[in-house]
């Protein structure tokens, strides 16, 4: 993906761009009146689910074709572009004939190559040049997200961004889709020019939770958001929890901070100076732990020890995370980077038991 261009050459937009509609299309009089009001409070993109993937058969999917002439008019009426969900050919056919300005790709599609070929092709077909925002899979597959992307890149679609809608997790937890940001951050990482929105309603799950989540996606320098507003988000028909007003959405926006890179970085060189001298310690420091580690794999090789000792993983554990929170890092933090360095640690140790190392 090395000649990205510009989503929105057509509009001035600075960051954070903002997209934001209902959860789905429901009636032309739902998506008018929050179209009206969301143009009101200066918002220039415009989404709205026609078709709707549901993880159970029985609910809404989504009011299907006749919901696209609606979203013509809230072109006509408000000047906004606007924008839809695909997950096929023929869902890229409709969208194409009824003048969708710009299409996303959802999570579940995202995580199935055979439908992002499909949707590709489609494209590629139709010769489209409309701006594709890709969803991140609903699992935590940076390779899967990415070769999804590429799909349509290849297909000749030069305007292509992602979107950071979290991963799917087991039980109940705080955010409906935890972020775990590391893998939009590595992204970024490995695509300095591609634009990433942050959907932080289908992170979240929850309103009172967007204002907070989407603060720490500009914090982390996310191009845009996506957000899902309705007139009257409690009588919504899907995503009712995480939906907000227009009136709710431009409180939000307007209290977000945006921290401007350029005007601060100068006095960071001497503070980053330090964390380039901590990261080589980190380094060093984290490369005596593997020899160690390797030596432990080949005393446990001539003994015939089993590698994991989940007793001994677990009073490690417990004792880090004390002692990491008397240092001020929360437990949340040293677990993950206690499980990643042990996860390492096992790994070498297996090559060294099993004799390829
Ligand atoms: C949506 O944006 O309405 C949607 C279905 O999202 P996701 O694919 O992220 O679940
Ligand atoms: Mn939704």
């Amino acid at each position: 993906m090395e000649e990205l261009q510009p989503l929105f050459p057509q509009l001035n937009l600075s960051r954070p761009i903002i997209i934001a509609g209902p959860c789905s299309v429901e009636s032309e009089e739902q998506v008018l009146k929050t179209a009206r009001e969301l143009a009101h409070n200066g918002i220039k993109i415009f989404r709205g689910g026609i078709w709707k993937p549901r993880t159970s058969p029985g609910g809404f999917e989504g009011i299907g074709e006749i919901g696209l002439p609606w979203l013509q008019k809230v072109k006509e009426e408000t000047g906004m572009l606007v924008s839809t969900e695909v997950a096929n050919r023929a869902h890229v056919n409709l969208a194409l004939d009824y003048g969708v300005d710009m299409i996303w790709i959802g999570a579940r599609t995202s995580a199935n190559p055979f439908a992002m070929q499909e949707i590709a092709d489609a494209l590629k077909e139709r010769g489209a040049e409309i701006p594709v925002l890709v969803k991140n899979p609903v699992n935590p597959d940076l390779e899967l997200w990415i070769g999804a992307m590429k799909r349509i890149y290849n297909a000749g679609i030069k305007r292509i961004g992602a979107i950071h809608r979290g991963f799917s997790t087991y039980g109940k937890q705080l955010y409906r889709n935890p972020p775990q940001w590391r893998i939009p951050i590595e992204l970024k990482r490995r695509f300095p020019d591609l634009p990433i929105f942050c959907d932080p309603s289908h992170i979240t799950g929850k309103r009172e939770l967007i204002s907070s989540v989407s603060q720490q996606a500009l914090d982390m320098n996310f191009d845009g958001l996506i957000i899902e507003s309705h007139c009257s988000p409690d009588s919504a028909w899907s995503d009712k929890n995480q939906q907000v007003s227009p009136e709710v959405l431009n409180i939000i926006i307007n209290s977000l901070v945006l921290r401007d890179e350029c005007s601060s970085t100068e006095n960071l060189a001497l503070l980053r100076q330090q964390i380039d001298r901590i990261n080589e310690e980190l380094m060093e420091l984290l490369a005596r732990r593997m020899r160690v580690t390797c030596e432990i794999g080949r005393y446990k090789k001539e003994h015939h020890m089993p590698v994991v000792q989940p007793n001994r993983y677990n009073n490690l554990m417990d004792q880090l995370v004390r002692n990491g929170e008397e240092l001020g890092m929360s437990e949340e933090f040293i677990r993950s980077i206690l499980a990643t360095i042990h996860e390492e640690s096992v790994r070498q140790q297996l090559e060294i038991v099993n004799g390829n190392k």
